[in-house]
């Protein structure tokens, strides 16, 4: 059995649930019901938000103050102090959380009225994660900063001596959707990252921290029982020791936040908090509401141009999306909401004392994983059910490439929402500029002119086929090569047409050729559904191959219906692509262009069959959303103007993704063809790569007999979503895409070699 790594056992838990125990402990030893709720909440909101070291990871803490009498669980939060916008408030040394949420909707009522307001707290206690408190002062419309004191953990710069706390500074602005949310720590790592990552087995990096006497800490189990004991070892300022990479600046922020959570607020600085009186920490809030500084619509107006001008910079790995704070804190959040929480084993057990401490029920928990690696082996045969994919599943079985909306389509909708076209009927046939930039690219890819009037547009590339279909081939029949993507027989069947499937050539990549096709001829066979790259085996017919179908199909009045939709995606470029007599083409802005939730697609053909293709779509869906034709045109006309001619068509978006494309199929096919019992198939283009599973299932590992168990079981217990072969034609084969960065599908890889050499040990399969 191969080793699995560092593996601890992880839970999860619904937020629910566990924000119901956490408010039944607090109240259990003495916390008022309101406050305990509020703690509850700002705890659980860090373990949604991913912060897990501010989640209920620390609740045992509360709960020991709340026993031990240093924290007033009965404590009244109360202004001491008022003049114009500025308040004082004394916690009563009770919970942070409901002390700080006080100064907070405090000072956003106080900006209402006066513009801005500043309130500071003294005799307060831990508060949690910032941002909670600026977002929910953000969501009323003001921007706000929050920064709190805390143990002493950082040094100074020129320093080797935990002075600062760790010292966090959060700031948000509201925004049209989540708001706009900064939470750092001032010292390069605060001590809950460390302690992660020492529970995942992972090393410190020098210029993090010091020991006593000032060298470079690299212990990380020493330094954190160092912290925690108050032994001088020292977390190093944002920029780390010294000058050198900014260690003063870093400094001179701590300092900030020291100045005004303690002098200006009237609590201990950090090196004094938890003395005989408590923790008497302090935290300070400002807020600035919008309004006192002009239309709040302009201001977040320019604040979304802005952030949206950040995200398109030019990236530092392609691979890597610009992200702004706090976007990973959302994701998570939504992620963790629908999916549950997990739990590391300390924090479980830390859950269960509590639970015991104070004869409380402990919080349900889900199935229990592996952190890392397979998760626990799968029960006899029978007592499987079909469990739904776990939280941290890597899921590699649909085919999109999401990025953000680029800003031309972002401003294009904009135009539109001006424009009184925006509510109403967009033509049937589609928009006239979306019309015009389709038939431009294709004048520019083959050298030919393309009237507009020959592009329908359709919702989305698979409503484009069910129409092309429908308008040419009803009651007869469809040649479709196999492998092929999974929807292709039933939107033939559903236009009204018969498939007849076609099985690719082993030896040609499992293409087809005109002998495949001329085997399966009849006299009611209307036209041939071609995509290349083929969706799922990435193979690709080059000119020769193309030229020849398509003069089988003329020869025999058989139409041939490209499905353009991977275009840029393959070996070469198809520049002969054209709708004629026995052609039609149909395209789609979800691939090549990254715009799958925009649904857009067409259908270019000659007048005959492009009246017949409108007049379905006019009858089905009607015409298209007049947004998301507006962001696509604006999108096509700037790949156009970007792009050459003939096979260098392809614009600067299209080129980088067609180009990160080739190395993300690299990567997978590497890392895939170091799992056992799985083959891959190496593909020339496309999005995905497919994997020969008859090893797995000849030794029916995971108890698999076909390559749907195989992959509803991958998912289950090695946490990767795969789509099981048989849907496109190929079964005891597996899909995954690879529109993914290195790290996932490496992390993918290694999971399934841990599954299944794993399954393979359990059932002595050798
Ligand atoms: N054709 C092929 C070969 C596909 O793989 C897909 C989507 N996976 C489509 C068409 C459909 O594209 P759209 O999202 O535009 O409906």
């Amino acid at each position: 059995m191969i080793s699995t790594g560092r593996q601890s056992r992880v839970s999860v838990v619904d937020s629910g649930q566990l924000t119901e125990f956490a408010v039944e402990a607090l109240v259990s030893v003495g916390a008022c019901p309101a406050q305990a709720a509020l703690t509850a909440e700002v705890l659980v909101a860090a373990d949604l938000a991913g912060v897990d070291s501010h989640g209920v990871a620390r609740l045992r803490r509360y709960v020991d103050g709340l026993r031990g009498g240093t924290i007033n669980g009965t404590a009244r939060p109360r202004i001491v102090d008022e003049r114009g916008g500025v308040s004082v408030v004394d916690a009563d040394n009770g919970l942070g959380q409901p002390a700080l949420c006080f100064a907070v909707d405090l000072g956003t009522e106080r900006a209402r009225e006066h513009g801005v307001a500043a309130v500071a707290v003294r005799r307060s206690n831990h508060i949690g994660i910032a941002g909670w408190y600026t977002e929910r002062a953000a969501r009323t419309g003001s921007f706000a900063l929050v920064t709190t004191n805390a143990t002493p953990q950082v040094t100074p710069v020129g320093a080797v001596e935990p002075m600062f706390g760790t010292d966090p500074v959060s700031y948000a602005v509201p925004t049209t959707g989540e708001p706009l949310c900064y939470d750092g720590a001032t010292s390069v790592v605060p001590r809950g990252v460390l302690e992660r990552l020492h529970r995942e087995g992972r090393p410190m990096l020098p210029g993090w921290a010091v020991t006593p006497d000032g060298a470079t800490a690299s212990d990380i189990a020493r330094v954190i029982a160092g912290l925690k004991a108050r032994e001088g070892y020292a977390l190093l300022p944002v920029g780390g020791p010294g000058q050198d990479l900014g260690g003063h600046k870093g400094s001179g922020i701590a300092l900030l936040a020291e100045l005004l959570c303690g002098p200006l607020t009237g609590a201990s600085w950090s090196l004094h908090t938890y003395g005989a009186q408590g923790a008497n920490l302090g935290h300070f809030v400002l807020c600035l509401n919008l309004m006192a500084l002009g239309d709040p619509g302009r201001i977040i107006g320019d604040i979304e141009t802005m952030t949206a001008e950040i995200r398109a910079a030019k990236r530092a790995d392609d691979e890597v999306p610009v992200r702004l704070p706090g976007e990973r804190r959302h994701r998570s959040a939504r992620e963790r909401s629908a999916n549950g929480i997990p739990l590391p084993g300390p924090v479980v057990e830390d859950l269960r004392e509590i639970a015991e401490l104070t004869g409380i029920t402990p919080p349900r928990l889900r199935t229990p994983v592996l952190a890392s690696g397979a998760r626990d082996m799968p029960p006899a045969r029978g007592e499987r059910g079909d469990p739904p994919g776990l939280p941290d599943t890597i899921d590699l079985s649909s085919g999109q490439i999401v990025e953000p909306l680029p800003a031309v389509a972002r401003e294009a909708m904009c135009r539109m929402l001006l424009e009184p076209r925006v509510s109403a009927y967009a033509p049937a046939p589609g928009l006239p500029e979306l019309r015009s930039a389709v038939a431009s690219h294709y004048e520019r890819r083959t050298g030919t002119a393309v009237p507009p009037e020959h592009i329908t547009v359709t919702a989305g590339a698979r409503h484009g086929l069910f129409a092309a279909i429908a308008a040419l081939a009803r009651g007869r029949e469809i040649l479709v090569p196999v492998p092929h993507w999974s929807h292709y027989p039933t939107v033939v069947r559903q236009a009204g047409a018969v498939p007849v499937t076609v099985p690719g050539d082993p030896a040609r990549g499992l293409l087809v050729d005109a002998a495949r096709l001329e085997a399966v001829r009849t006299p009611r066979t209307a036209a041939l559904l071609l995509n290349s790259p083929v969706n799922p085996s990435g193979a690709c017919y080059d000119e020769d191959q193309m030229r020849s179908l398509r003069a089988w199909a003329a020869c025999h009045d058989i139409r041939v219906i490209v499905d353009d939709v991977y275009w840029a995606y393959g070996s070469s470029v198809d520049t002969a692509v054209h709708a004629g007599p026995h052609e039609l083409v149909v395209g789609g802005a979800s691939k090549v262009y990254a715009l799958a939730g925009l649904r857009i697609g067409w259908v270019w053909a000659e007048p005959d069959y492009s009246a017949a293709v409108q007049e379905i779509v006019e009858h089905t869906t009607g015409p298209v959303a007049v947004l998301d034709q507006a962001a696509t045109a604006a999108v096509l006309r700037q790949e156009n103007s970007a792009g050459g001619t003939g096979s260098a068509v392809a614009g600067d978006g299209v080129r980088r993704r067609a180009a990160a494309l080739t190395r993300q199929r690299a990567w997978a096919l590497e890392a895939m063809a170091a799992v056992p019992y799985l083959r891959p198939l190496p593909p020339a283009g496309g999005i995905y790569l497919c994997l020969d599973a008859s090893q797995a299932l000849e030794g029916r590992l995971l108890g698999a007999a076909n390559d749907q168990e195989l992959c509803r079981a991958l998912r289950h217990h090695a946490g990767v979503g795969l789509r099981a072969g048989s849907t496109f034609g190929m079964p005891g084969f597996l899909r995954l895409c690879v529109a993914e960065t290195q790290d996932m599908l490496r992390t993918a890889a290694h999971r399934l070699t841990v599954c299944l050499t794993t399954a393979a040990d359990t059932v002595n399969y050798h």
